[in-house]
């Protein structure tokens, strides 16, 4: 659904390839956690291990520019975290469950004689 960028720290979080445009925003809001590629695109160099350092990145997903950082873990705290935020759209779980379904195919009708209405009282 979403490509990785190569460079992303095994993991939950990642950086989504080809939408950087060098927002800084990651570096102030998660210190440690963000690297920048020798392209400019910045990527998940160290994946959280504590629940503050799951804050962090969350924060740095919710205040990123063009919504690059994504969470595709299912870990119900930090969903609840991104839910706070109305920050759902960026985690893959949610987000697979807000789009809309594939329409299904219709069964197909019987051909035969349609009974109209009042032939239901003339039996
Ligand atoms: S958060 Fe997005 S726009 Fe900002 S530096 Fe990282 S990849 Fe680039």
């Amino acid at each position: 659904m979403y490509t990785r960028h190569t460079r992303n720290a095994p993991g939950d979080f990642y950086v989504e390839d080809g939408c950087c445009t060098s927002c800084e925003i990651p570096f102030a809001e998660a210190p440690g956690h963000f690297e920048y590629a020798a392209d400019g695109h910045c990527f998940v160099c160290k994946q959280p291990s504590t629940p503050e350092e799951a804050d962090l990145m969350v924060s740095a997903a919710w205040a990123s520019e063009v919504s690059c950082i994504r969470y595709a873990g299912n870990d119900p705290e930090i969903l609840k975290k991104f839910i706070a935020v109305k920050e759902q759209g960026l985690c893959d779980v949610l987000q697979q469950k807000t789009e809309p379904e594939a329409p299904q195919d219709m069964p197909e009708r019987k051909a035969g004689p349609r009974k109209v209405w009042w032939a239901v009282w003339r039996r």
